[in-house]
């Protein structure tokens, strides 16, 4: 099969398994070159482990430390007509890299918010691996099923409290314009709360330590975005920002209940990066190109793997992380920056559709939206027939 990119809207509906393999590759290079990590977690158990920041951690993970990684997904498996999903051909390149390197991973692809599919991890661990000491938690999703009440909440992202007008960028019809987001209902608020907030995170904890397979001294950690004002009545201030706020109830409520094992429960801000899940995000793909746009000129750029592997390094599994005033761990902090934010500011005022190739780099945020399904890599022939059936069983 010749394999070009079908995009609708803000999502492409194929993947190349090539280009795919050689994303992951191009992050395992990076950890190599950068090296091995002082503080080497030993079974890591990574809950959104395909794409995105996920993906980011378990790279770090196995190829900085050489931990034996345990992956949960949600991802499609190819058929004879479609191909896989992104998340599918990282994780089979991903096995394939691991093992080639002698390093043990296994991927659980299903609901993660399931009690089947943190049953079959635990058997697993208790197979294999015997006790966990990290576990990332880094799903992104539009819905979740409650394992309990079989009931389907949806996630939303709308203002809460007032109407808010913003510019955005349409990026199937490169335009700027004018859009009018509605306030929320307080259902939608508390359904994404539902989706995105801490309760899983919760769960999976639970069921971990009462299967007995958490090590003393684990740490946990689950991703958020703060941002800052130009984001905020979109993100922070909004339905997610509702749910990310649960995260840090869910983290300090983790470090309570879980005291007896010492564990340590952080919530992780990261900076924006162009995945699957933020290309959903409306405004998003504006205030990135803008915010690439800045972060490049200053040479402060960062994408996933320098994001995660500077936490894995710098903080996560330090004995004594800096902490901001919540608790958290921050790796937004140069992006939020009083100076990077103000030069965001002065170009989002002034960008238009005229003006936006010049203010702003969408060049590089659709290079990066296209790598996240493979394509793009100038290292890849895409004329080449390939075979869409990979798997990594
Ligand atoms: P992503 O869409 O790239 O990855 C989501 C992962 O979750 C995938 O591995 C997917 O398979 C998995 N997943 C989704 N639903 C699942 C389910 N029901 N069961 C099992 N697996 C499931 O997302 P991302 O952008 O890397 O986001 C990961 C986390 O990082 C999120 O909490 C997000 O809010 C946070 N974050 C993202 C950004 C950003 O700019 N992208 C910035 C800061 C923080």
């Amino acid at each position: 099969m010749i394999i070009k990119p079908k995009i609708r809207g803000f999502i492409c509906t194929n993947a190349h398994p090539a280009g795919c393999a050689h994303g992951v590759k191009e992050q395992i290079d990076y950890v190599q070159t950068h090296g091995e990590l002082k503080i080497k977690p030993k079974n890591v158990l990574v809950i959104g482990c395909s794409t995105g920041y996920g993906l980011a951690s378990r790279i770090t993970a196995a190829f900085g430390a050489g931990a034996k990684t345990l992956g949960i997904c949600f991802e499609k498996e190819p058929t004879e007509k479609k191909t896989a999903t992104a998340g599918w051909y990282n994780t089979a390149a991903f096995h394939q890299q691991a093992s080639q390197a002698g390093l043990y991973c296994k991927t659980i692809n299903g609901d993660a918010f399931s009690h089947a599919i943190k049953q079959q991890t635990i058997e697993t661990i208790q197979q294999d691996l015997g006790k966990i000491d990290l576990i990332i938690y880094s799903l992104a999703s539009p819905r979740r099923t409650d394992p309990d009440t079989g009931d389907t909440y949806i996630s939303t992202l709308k203002p809460v409290g007032q109407t808010y007008q913003t510019k955005t960028y349409d990026t199937s019809k490169n335009i700027v314009h004018e859009v009018t987001l509605d306030p929320a209902l307080d259902d939608e608020i508390n359904q994404t709360i539902k989706v995105m907030g801490g309760e899983d995170w919760e769960l999976w904890l639970k069921a971990l330590k009462e299967a007995d397979v958490l090590a003393e001294n684990c740490i946990t950690t689950a991703y958020t975005y703060i941002g800052k004002e130009l984001t905020w009545p979109i993100y922070g201030h909004a339905t997610i920002g509702k749910a990310k706020e649960d995260l840090d109830r869910a983290a300090a409520q983790l470090n309570q209940d879980y005291a007896d094992l010492k564990l340590k429960a952080y919530v992780t801000s990261l900076k924006a990066v162009v995945t699957q899940a933020s290309s959903a995000i409306p405004v998003m793909p504006l205030y990135i190109s803008l915010m690439y746009k800045v972060m490049k000129q200053e040479a402060c750029h960062e994408g996933v793997i320098e994001q995660i592997y500077g936490l894995f390094t710098n903080n996560l599994l330090n004995s004594n992380p800096s902490l901001d005033e919540v608790s958290r761990i921050r790796m937004d902090g140069v992006e939020t920056n009083d100076d990077i934010q103000a030069k965001i500011k002065a170009a989002w005022l002034k960008v238009n559709t005229d003006n936006m190739a010049q203010l702003g780099d969408y060049a590089g945020y659709h290079e990066d939206f296209l790598k996240l399904f493979g394509f793009g890599h100038a290292q890849v022939d895409y004329e080449q027939d390939i075979d869409p059936q990979v798997t990594w069983a």
